[in-house]
C-alpha cells in the first residue's frame, strides 16, 4: 500500500472513531449487550448441538444447507449451483475472499460483479481492500477520480459523480443476473439468516430469479434471533459508529403463501431457491486446538482501525485479527511487525486476546520481536509524518 493510501486510510478511520465517540451514549446498555454477546459466543462457537439444531430449522424453512470442508468443496458446490450462468452478482462476503471465489468463477468464464460501491470500485481499480467493512478506506476521492479516468476515460469531479457512475455500472449487471451471492452476518438456530447493509443492494441480490447463494463460515451461529440481532447491532456500531444499520435483512426461507385453501405454496416471489453453504476450512481444527477465542469475532474491524502497525504499514501487515487470521491461513501476514501494544484487545468489543495469540503464532524471542517491530515502526512513522506535514504545506501554499 503506498504512503498516500495509508494517510487517506488514517483519515477515514478517524471519522469512524469520531462517530463512535459521538454516538456511544445512544446505546446506554452497551456494556450489558457486550457481556451477553461474549457469553453467547463462548457457548456457540464449536457447539455441534447448536449446529445440528440450526441446520434442522433452516432446512424446515426451505433452505438448502450444504457443508463444505474446505474452499475447494465450497467452490465445487457453487460451480454446480451456477451452472449455465455467465454472470453472478455478489455482495460483501469475507468468506468469498477467503476461498478466492471471484478468481475461481472468472477462471471458468463466469463474470462476477460486486454490488457494494466500495467493493465494485476496488474491483474496477484492481485494488486490495483495507478494512473488512470499509474496503476502500485507503483511497482518497482524488485517487478514485484519477483511477476511473485512467481506466474508463470519464470526467468525474465529486463523490456524487463517482457514486452515480458506479451505481449505473452495478445496476446494469443486477438487471440481467439470475444468481446472487452474499455472505451472512449471523445465523440464528431458530432458522434465520441475518444480513446487514446500508446501500440497499442486498434487496436486489437476494431476489435474483434463479437462486440466492449464501456463503458463511460455521462460526456465525447464535442460539436465538435476539442474540443474532444483538451481535449485528454491536458489529454495526464498532464497524461504522452508527447506532443501527440502515437495513437488516432477516430471511427465514423462501417466500410462501397459504392463501388458497390454506395449502402451502412455496416460491411465490423470487428467488425460487436459497442455498446456504457452511464452510469449515480449518475452523473446527483451530477451534479445537487453542484458537477457539479467535472465532468469537464478529468481524467489526475495530481492531484494524486501532492497530498502529496497520496504520503505518498498511497491507504489509494486515492489522489486528486479520493479521493473525492471514498468518494462520496462508502465512502472508508479516506478524513480526506486530508491536504487542494491546490496542486491538483494548478496542475489541469482546476483548479478544489477539496479541496473546499473535505472540503464540509468531514464535521466537518476544523481546527480539518487539525491538524489531518498534524500530521498523519508528522509521516508517517518521517518514509518514514528514510526508503528511509536506502535504499539508502544499495544500496551503
Ligand atoms: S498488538 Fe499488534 S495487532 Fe494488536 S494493535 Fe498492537 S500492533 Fe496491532
Ligand atoms: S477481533 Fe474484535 S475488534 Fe477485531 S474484528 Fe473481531 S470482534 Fe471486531
Amino acid at each position: 500500500m503506498n504512503p498516500y493510501s495509508i494517510l487517506a486510510m488514517r483519515r477515514a478511520f478517524k471519522l469512524v472513531k469520531k462517530r463512535q465517540e459521538e454516538n456511544i451514549h445512544k446505546i446506554p446498555d452497551l456494556q450489558e449487550r457486550l457481556l451477553r454477546l461474549k457469553k453467547v459466543r463462548e457457548e456457540s462457537v464449536g457447539n455441534l448441538e447448536l449446529m445440528k439444531k440450526t441446520v434442522e430449522n433452516l432446512e424446515d424453512k426451505g433452505f438448502n444447507v450444504v457443508f463444505a470442508k474446505d474452499g475447494e468443496e465450497a467452490i465445487e458446490v457453487i460451480l454446480k449451483e451456477v451452472e449455465g450462468e455467465e454472470l453472478v452478482v455478489k455482495s460483501k462476503s469475507n468468506v468469498s475472499k477467503e476461498i478466492k471465489l471471484t478468481e475461481r468463477l472468472e477462471s471458468v468464464g463466469i463474470d462476477v460483479v460486486e454490488t457494494d460501491i466500495g467493493d465494485r470500485l476496488l474491483q474496477l481499480l484492481k485494488e486490495e481492500p483495507s478494512h473488512p467493512t470499509a474496503p476502500a478506506a485507503h483511497l482518497s476521492l482524488e485517487q478514485i477520480i484519477k483511477g476511473l479516468k485512467e481506466r474508463f476515460n470519464v470526467e468525474l469531479s465529486s463523490t456524487d459523480d463517482v457514486v452515480r457512475f458506479l451505481l449505473k455500472d452495478i445496476k446494469k449487471s443486477i438487471e440481467v443476473a439470475n444468481v446472487g451471492i452474499t455472505g451472512a452476518n449471523a445465523i440464528s438456530a431458530e432458522g434465520s439468516v441475518l444480513i446487514l447493509h446500508n446501500e440497499g443492494n442486498i434487496f436486489e441480490i437476494l431476489r435474483r430469479q434463479r437462486k440466492w447463494i449464501i456463503l458463511s463460515g460455521i462460526d456465525k451461529l447464535y442460539p436465538t434471533l435476539d442474540d443474532a440481532l444483538n451481535a449485528v447491532r454491536i458489529q454495526t456500531f464498532f464497524a461504522t459508529g452508527q447506532v443501527v444499520p440502515t437495513f437488516i435483512e432477516i430471511v427465514s426461507g423462501t417466500s410462501k403463501t397459504a392463501d388458497i385453501e390454506k395449502k402451502l405454496f412455496e416460491g411465490v416471489h423470487d428467488p425460487k431457491e436459497v442455498t446456504l453453504i457452511l464452510l469449515d476450512n480449518r475452523r473446527s481444527y483451530l477451534i479445537n486446538n487453542g484458537f477457539k477465542e479467535m472465532f468469537y469475532c464478529i468481524s467489526c474491524g475495530n481492531c484494524v482501525i486501532h492497530c498502529p502497525a496497520y496504520n503505518t504499514f498498511g497491507n504489509e501487515y494486515k492489522g489486528g485479527r486479520l493479521a493473525l487470521l492471514s498468518a494462520l491461513y496462508n502465512g502472508t501476514s508479516n506478524l513480526k511487525l506486530c508491536l504487542g501494544c494491546g490496542k486491538c484487545k483494548e478496542n475489541c468489543p469482546l476483548g479478544l486476546d489477539i496479541p496473546g495469540m499473535i505472540a503464540k503464532v509468531r514464535g521466537g524471542s518476544e523481546i527480539y520481536n518487539l525491538v524489531y517491530s518498534h524500530l521498523k515502526w519508528l522509521i516508517r512513522s517518521v517518514y509518514l509524518e514528514t510526508l503528511a506535514f509536506y502535504m499539508s504545506l502544499k495544500k496551503f501554499s
